[in-house]
């Protein structure tokens, strides 16, 4: 044993699951030698890189986290009342250790296999319920990745809804956040939308406008009645949105009954940790009318095949927002454990707790102001919910000093004015220590009670489905969590062999940390003397991903891949722009592409040209030159995923790089099949020019069933430059990424907070640090092996649709169903949900090749569970051959009838398979039985019947 260590099994023999001897056997069936013949077989040579990562050597567990502790306690937490977006919020116990902490929320994945995803769908349905009522709209999706992303979907949504000119412009308002206005800027910008900054107290500009966007209270607190506003814009033809407070909607007068069309905003103040900025739920919701237009995932109501009322996900054909040319919005990965989190604080205060959290909020705001004022000082605004200006003419800096010696964290609105934010953890107290952080400047000033208007009181009820009355008892409420989280099937209970989404490991010394409070409570705007331990962490992260993807550059801010996808294709076109090349707006895009590829270049203002792929699953290097040659002088770049989707090691990826770069085009490789890569290739140093990396697959941030995520973009050193500035004029320090330009060629920011998703970024820092070099290798060999092995066993079952040199798959492999569907009527769905019933989450469906299944089994699983998964597909292989001899047509097969259900089992049984058949098939016993809560949905009705809030409780019986 190496002098200084405990003894303990080292982190990265836990993390990979195959033990030596597994390797050893599944080596065999694959039938290589050894690990490093089977990479050497399977990556071309010419894209390997030399020599090991030049990275920290692993640490321990203990270790590890107590250099991340001394990370943390470089962070000086000070209670923040900076607001802007961000409020201080308590997050009820029982959701924290159960929900955030808790691996059966926060391992699951996109509610994609709505049978074994009811828990979370039921809690983004009541996600969709608190929003839609709070704002007064008909419906919410679920959910945005931030408020100020939010504000951007909102603006080409109300852009493709209006019939305004058009040049017209989008107006927002003076009052509106300074990073949504940001991240509006960045968007528009990009698109050619005309945005126009307008103190709308005076009216709206002159000119023609498709688009207005208010703050509701406003950034500088006022609480107006915008009712007069929203008439005259839409007797000018354009269409509103407001970006509001949930919190402060439970007292004040909804947006949707002055006939806004659309609101935004986020949730974060529902119990989800400011975590340095994210990740937090945004929220859009819209008006009767606008529905199919809303961007983002929909939960809605359905039936099952015995016709009891079931959660999906709805108008899932409008996933086509993210197809290509006609793409509206390129979001994927959004922020389900979020919204599940918030949901479920609603859930827990119900809407009378909510009311008086509100309440007090209020009161603390007006106290505060009432003791500014006996200090002789002036309040800018008298109608305010929770943030109070002050005006110190000359003073703001010295006000906003004393108080951070005595612990809070204030807002410098200019050097004469400062702002203060109440939230639901500001105690009267506090009111007095910071009241007592403003000089004395005279007798007591009179003025009108300062606090909420009284005529925007709100007066409808909101929140009365009955979930939001059930659980007040903590009894009721971990059962209520606990009976949710049951229904679902995540990494917990089995493997999630999920194509393109690496769904390994995300072990618990890598997540206990982001519950810590130096990073849990720390306000993004906060100064970045007392960030100096996010800052190095951001650092360490950005350098190590840099060595690990050989780019010179990376920028954090993004808060998932499609976002960091944006950030990087804007980057490339300001490149172009930089030398004069205004011309080049076409990208290439094979026709395999992950959705969000098409999308981001459509929002960064390119022109989507699609490549073909060969009949062996390859970029067809003869069309793109002929596309290159056509396009010419009007080529902006290549968007390549590496490995492919189709699972494959390419070996024409160098000379694709040469061949565009020739023509002056830049190469963006995706790079959210790193997993495959990691310490054998890497994308900057085989001809690649910027890509985005997925924390949340290939670094393990966990999916939290559809989100957070973390998408850094990462570029050479000649894009630098042009990545996402983290510049916001918000903030008394307004943060910065290391790597970025805050100039004038910088694209700005493409997320509400400077470093994004700051408060999961310990996650994968420790990933790094527990695996070191060596045992990043080793889980980059060992996920090529268990791909390989899966494709060696299931190959006679079920073809292989793609391989790479050798007759190898890289981290992935795509079974072919096609021929069994043509020849028996068996489809991809009724494997999918058959191995339901043998314990499994399906494979991808669909995708990159419809009538496919794509399996990716990770380096985390160990060959038991990966034997299992074999034998189940084995099993139900031999079933497709029992409906192909005839034994049964497909209708009556247990295919067909699959999933089956507890409920199935008791009454009438009259199918052609006995009950075990169907509930216990081969393999599966009683000791280790999921059961799906119900049958097979019937997601075409749901579309038809649209209802995506809480249905009322006899509905949801008689449906
Ligand atoms: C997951 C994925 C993306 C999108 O990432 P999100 O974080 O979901 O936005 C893009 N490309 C590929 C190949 C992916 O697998």
């Amino acid at each position: 044993m190496p002098a200084g260590t405990t003894g303990a099994v080292a982190f990265a023999d836990r993390h990979v699951g195959p033990s030596a001897d597994d390797v050893a056997r599944m080596l065999a069936v694959v039938g290589q030698p050894s690990l490093e013949a089977l990479v050497d077989a399977a990556v071309p040579a010419a894209i390997r890189t030399d020599g090991p990562l030049d990275l920290p050597a692993a640490g321990s567990e203990t270790g590890v986290t107590a250099r991340l502790r001394a990370l943390a306690d470089r962070n000086t937490v000070r209670r923040s009342m900076i607001g802007l977006g961000y409020s201080g919020t308590v997050t009820p116990p029982v959701i924290r250790r159960n929900v955030l902490e808790d691996p059966s929320w926060y391992t699951a994945y996109t509610p994609y296999q709505p049978e074994i995803s009811q828990g979370r769908l039921e809690a983004l349905l009541n996600f969709q319920t608190v929003v839609a009522e709070l704002t007064g709209l008909a419906l919410a999706n679920a959910s945005m990745l931030d408020e100020a992303t939010a504000a951007a979907e909102a603006m080409t949504l109300l852009r493709r809804s209006s019939k305004a000119p058009a040049d017209a412009a989008f107006v927002v308002d003076a009052d509106v956040l300074p990073q949504t206005l940001a991240v509006v800027r960045t968007r528009a910008e990009a698109i050619g939308l005309p945005v126009v900054v307008h103190d709308t107290r005076q009216g709206l500009p002159e000119g023609d406008l498709f688009g207005l966007l208010l703050q509701y209270p406003g950034a500088s607190g006022l609480v107006r009645d915008d009712a007069a506003l929203v008439r005259a814009a839409h007797d000018r033809g354009a269409l509103v949105a407001v970006a509001a407070d949930l919190l402060a909607l439970t007292l004040l007068r909804p947006p949707g009954e002055i006939g806004v069309d659309v609101a935004l905003g986020t949730s974060q103040r529902f119990g989800v940790p400011l975590g340095g900025g994210g990740p937090h739920a945004g929220y859009l919701a819209v008006r009767d009318g606008l529905q199919r237009t809303l961007p983002g995932r929909l939960v809605g109501v359905s039936k099952d095949a015995d016709g009891n009322p079931a959660y999906r996900l709805a108008l899932q054909t409008r996933e086509q927002h993210i197809r290509r040319e006609k793409a509206t919005s390129n979001i994927c990965t959004a922020q389900v454990l979020l919204a599940v989190i918030a949901s479920m604080y609603a859930v827990h205060h119900g809407p009378d707790g909510l009311r008086r959290i509100a309440s007090a909020v209020a009161d603390r705001a007006s106290s505060l102001a009432g003791a500014v004022r006996d200090r002789g000082l002036e309040v800018v605004h008298e109608d305010v919910f929770d943030t109070v200006l002050v005006r110190v003419p000359g003073r703001a800096d010295e006000v906003v000093a004393a108080a951070r010696e005595a612990g809070y964290w204030l807002r410098r609105v200019d050097g004469d004015v400062v702002g203060v934010a109440c939230d639901e953890t500001t105690t009267p107290a506090d009111v007095d220590r910071v009241a007592g952080c403003f000089p004395e400047a005279g007798a007591a000033v009179d003025g009108a009670p300062v606090g909420l208007p009284a005529a925007l009181a709100r007066t409808s009820a909101f929140l009365t489905h009955p979930v939001f009355a059930l659980h007040r008892s903590e009894t009721s409420m971990l059962r209520y969590l606990k009976r949710l989280s049951d229904a679902d099937y995540a990494l917990d209970r089995g493997m999630i062999p999920l194509g393109s989404c690496t769904m390994k490991l995300n072990a618990t010394a890598e997540m206990e940390p982001i519950s810590w409070p130096a990073f849990a409570d720390v306000h993004p705007f906060a100064p970045a003397e007392d960030q100096a331990g996010t800052r190095a962490l951001v650092a360490e992260l950005e350098a190590q991903l840099a060595e690990v993807t050989g780019y010179d550059a990376v920028s954090l801010q993004p808060n998932a891949g499609s976002q960091g996808e944006l950030a990087g294709l804007l980057a490339i076109r300001a490149y172009h722009r930089s030398r004069g090349d205004e011309a080049r707006d076409i990208c290439l895009i094979p026709t395999s592409a992950h959705g969000t590829n098409a999308a981001s270049a459509v929002m960064a203002g390119l022109r989507v040209v699609t490549v073909a792929t060969t009949a062996t699953g390859d970029v067809d290097l003869d069309d793109l030159d002929a596309k290159v040659a056509q396009h010419g002088e009007r080529l902006a770049a290549v968007m390549v995923t590496y490995p492919s989707t189709h699972g494959v090691f390419e070996a024409g990826i160098t000379r694709l790089c040469e061949t565009v770069h020739a023509a002056g085009g830049q190469v963006y490789v995706d790079g959210a099949n790193l997993n495959a890569l990691v310490g054998i290739a890497k994308p900057g140093e085989f001809g690649a020019d910027v890509s985005h990396l997925n924390l949340h697959k290939t670094f393990c941030i966990p999916h939290g069933g559809g989100g957070p995520g973390v998408g850094p973009v990462a570029a050479r050193a000649h894009l630098a430059p042009f990545l996402p500035s983290a510049e916001v004029a918000g903030g008394p320090d307004a943060g910065r990424t290391t790597a970025g330009g805050t100039g004038p060629d910088g694209v700005g920011p493409v997320s509400g907070a400077p470093f994004g998703s700051a408060g999961i970024l310990p996650i994968s820092w420790t990933y790094l640090a527990l695996m070191g070099p060596d045992g990043l290798l080793r889980a980059t060999q060992a996920a090529l092996l268990t791909a390989n092995y899966v494709a060696a066993r299931l190959r006679d079952h079920f073809p292989v649709l793609y391989t790479g040199e050798g007759g190898l798959v890289a981290h992935e492999c795509v079974l072919d169903l096609r021929p069994l569907t043509a020849s028996t009527g068996v489809t991809v769905e009724d494997v999918a949900k058959r191995l339901v019933d043998f314990g499994f989450h399906a494979p991808t469906m669909s995708f990159p090749v419809a009538g496919t299944l794509m399996v990716e089994p990770t380096e985390s699983e160990d060959l038991a569970e990966l034997d299992r998964f074999c034998d189940a597909m084995v099993a139900i292989r031999a079933e497709v051959a029992e409906v192909e001899d005839g034994r049964w047509s497909v209708e009556d097969s247990p295919l067909r009838g699959a999933p089956h259900t507890a409920a199935m089992l008791v009454g009438e049984w009259d199918r052609a398979y006995d009950r075990a058949r169907a509930v216990y098939p081969a393999g599966v016993t009683p000791q280790r039985k999921y059961w799906p809560p119900v049958r097979r949905i019937d997601g075409a009705y749901g579309d038809r019947n649209l209802v995506c809030s809480c249905p009322p409780v006899e509905e949801l019986a008689g449906l």
